[in-house]
């Protein structure tokens, strides 16, 4: 008897729970590592993972993980993770005023790729939280003020700022 494909309830409802990274024993070294930025692949790599599950839980999982953390009273874990997208993007900040500075526009690119990608992470946690009304004040209020935190700190840098606020356009629709 071939089974009955899912209903288009059941698609809606049913996150995609088989993830090799989601099972995995070390799955928060493998959250901690792609949220300090490192590449997926070499995340895959190092941890003998597929480079597609990885790159899937990167986009559809994490966002989510950081959420359950905080909800199911593992709050030191999604405030620490929080707090390392917040050191990350100080820093990314920093190395761009720094390589501006320097006249090194090959590494203040790269910067701003850096500070964009937090962008997203950030946005994506912020837009999985309009579906939960309970945290939703809360970290959508961090979100904006970091947000305006961001956009003032790259007011003094014109193709920066372009940039960022463009990628912010990106993530405040979802
Ligand atoms: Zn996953």
């Amino acid at each position: 008897m071939p089974p009955a494909g899912p209903s288009a309830r059941e698609k809606v409802n049913s996150m995609p729970r088989r993830c090799t990274v989601c099972d995995h024993p070390e799955k928060h070294s493998i959250d901690e590592a792609l949220v300090s930025g490192a590449p997926y692949r070499s995340v895959a790599k190092r941890f003998d993972l597929s480079e597609n599950a990885v790159y899937r839980h990167k986009t559809e999982h994490l966002p989510v993980h950081l959420l359950k953390a905080r909800e199911v009273e593992d709050v030191a874990q999604a405030d620490d993770l929080l707090d390392q997208v917040r050191d990350l993007q100080t820093h990314a900040i920093d190395i761009l005023e720094r390589a501006e500075k320097a006249g090194d526009l090959r590494t203040a690119l790269a910067a701003i790729s850096q500070a964009r990608g937090n962008l997203g992470l950030l946005g994506k946690l912020a837009g999985e939280l309009d579906e939960r009304p309970v945290v939703n004040l809360n970290v959508s209020a961090e979100w904006l003020e970091l947000r305006a935190v961001i956009v003032g700190a790259l007011e003094p840098h014109p193709a920066a700022h372009t940039a960022v606020l463009r990628a912010l356009e990106g993530v405040g629709d979802g």
